[in-house]
């Protein structure tokens, strides 16, 4: 008889693992308070990058100069709810710590990118087993920077993917706005990134993930998991807020609220979330033509089906907490800004507007592994930046796991178990 999974999460990584779990002959259980692919989720409203080459750490040598001026700045990348501050202290030295010198990103950068290096076709693949591979573009994504002096003021970055094999072609003030028309102006330098993609809906890729898993014999509960019951080591069963699951193992893919269960599972991890914001606009055949970076303002410009989507910030803040919609007006306006045509368009109700809470460690890494506790419950959450991204991969490295299948990469790097030796941050 095939293995019982139950898979707490039906994020996008949740949902990857149902898919390949599946399909490596596994009998599986999605656990999902919410509905797949709705807002809760942080999978629902990100920026769609497939980005195979986001493989810097969010940290990076000297950051922390930069972090009062992004403070004070109104419509700064940056924010910190000041009550939250003396929890999240520990965390944010943690954060800064990993990203400390060029040797450590550097070798951030080289885990990261074995985890994203095929990313778009990894989803291409995916996404048209499911039926919907016209969700996936497989094209160059664009990042923008004011001048070509901010572009290589930003060199170390650009080096160091370089060096894990990122391509591009950077393009002057005429090849930037040949390419892109509707841009404003003040930007006169381009970085074009080969080998990338972006998804045209991630909330009805999650969906359709989800919907033909159970087409494919899965089955979806609609309850949270709370703690694990263990015979000898072996998980026995997932207590739920709608009864007990009996299973043979389970995946921890609960996202920014995964760190009560991992604890249950035996390990005390510094999860955190850094919470994000995006507006979308309705604005036909305007707006960008490639998904879009701004370098100065830390913000992506994606043309989705449901509209153009900005999207970006860093708010350090309870998992919680209110969202604080003055940092979706702070992104309308930079649309507005980025592309003046689109202002018009660009309304001031909150309809299109969404807070999502990035599953971040502090070193940029996610934990993908077997629990110290057990060898029948598997971490697969911490993806923060690129979570949509490394979705897929993730989820072959768990099916790969629990099949006694040898992983596809070298699974070191996001061991559950490197903060062990570590001061607490959490
Ligand atoms: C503004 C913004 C832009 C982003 N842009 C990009 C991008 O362009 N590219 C990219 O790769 N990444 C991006 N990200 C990051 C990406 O969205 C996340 O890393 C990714 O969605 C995390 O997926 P997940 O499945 O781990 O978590 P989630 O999508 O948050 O899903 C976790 C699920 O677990 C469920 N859950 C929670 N607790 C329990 C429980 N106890 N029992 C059962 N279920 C539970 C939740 O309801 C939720 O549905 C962005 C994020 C933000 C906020």
């Amino acid at each position: 008889m095939s293995k019982h999974i139950v898979v707490i999460g039906a994020g996008v990584v949740g949902a990857a693992v149902a898919h390949h779990c599946l399909r490596a002959g596994l009998k599986v259980t999605l656990l999902e308070p919410g509905k797949p692919g709705d807002a809760q989720a942080a999978s629902f409203g990100n920026a769609g990058w497939l980005s195979s080459h986001s493989i810097l750490p969010p940290a990076y040598p000297g950051v922390w100069k930069q972090v009062p001026k992004w403070l004070l700045d109104p419509l700064g990348p940056l924010t910190v709810r000041w009550r939250h501050l003396p929890k999240a202290i520990p965390w944010l030295s943690a954060y800064l710590a990993s990203a400390w010198t060029h040797q450590q990103v550097k070798n951030t950068s080289i885990s990261l990118r074995t985890l994203l290096r095929d990313a778009p076709n990894l989803h291409k693949e995916m996404a048209n087993q499911i039926g919907v591979g016209n969700l996936i573009c497989l094209r160059e994504v664009l990042h923008t920077y004011p001048t070509q002096a901010d572009f290589e003021a930003d060199s170390i970055g650009w080096d160091i993917r370089r060096d894990a094999g990122v391509t591009w072609r950077c393009l002057n003030k005429k090849l930037l706005h040949d390419l892109e028309p509707e841009l404003n102006a003040k930007y006169e330098w381009g970085v074009l990134v080969d080998g990338t993609g972006y998804c045209l809906n991630p909330s009805d890729y999650v969906k359709a993930l989800v919907e033909d898993s159970l087409q494919a014999g899965a089955t979806l509960k609609r309850a949270s998991a709370h703690s694990f019951n263990f015979i000898n080591g072996k998980l026995a069963s997932v207590n739920t807020s709608a009864g007990l699951i009996e299973c043979d193992a389970a995946v921890i893919a609960a996202g920014a609220r995964a760190k009560e269960l991992a604890l249950e599972a035996g390990d005390h991890l510094p999860l955190a979330t850094e919470r994000g914001y995006h507006y979308v606009v309705q604005a036909p055949g305007q707006g960008p033509n490639h998904p879009t970076m701004f370098m100065d303002q830390k913000v992506i410009v994606t043309p989705l089906s449901s509209g153009i989507r900005i999207a970006g910030q860093v708010e350090i803040a309870g998992l919680d907490d209110a969202p604080n919609w003055q940092r979706a007006e702070i992104l309308r306006q930079h649309l507005a800004t980025l592309y003046p045509r689109l202002a018009d368009n660009i309304s001031t109700d909150h309809i299109n507007v969404w807070m999502g809470r990035r599953p971040s460690l502090p070193d940029g890494l996610p934990c993908i592994g077997f629990a110290s506790g057990s060898q029948s419950v598997i971490h697969a959450f911490g993806h923060g930046h690129v979570g949509l991204a490394s979705s897929a991969r993730t989820g072959r490295l768990v099916a790969q796991l629990l099949t006694n299948t040898s992983p596809e990469i070298e699974l070191k790097p996001f061991s559950p178990q490197r903060f062990k030796n570590k001061q607490s941050v959490s």
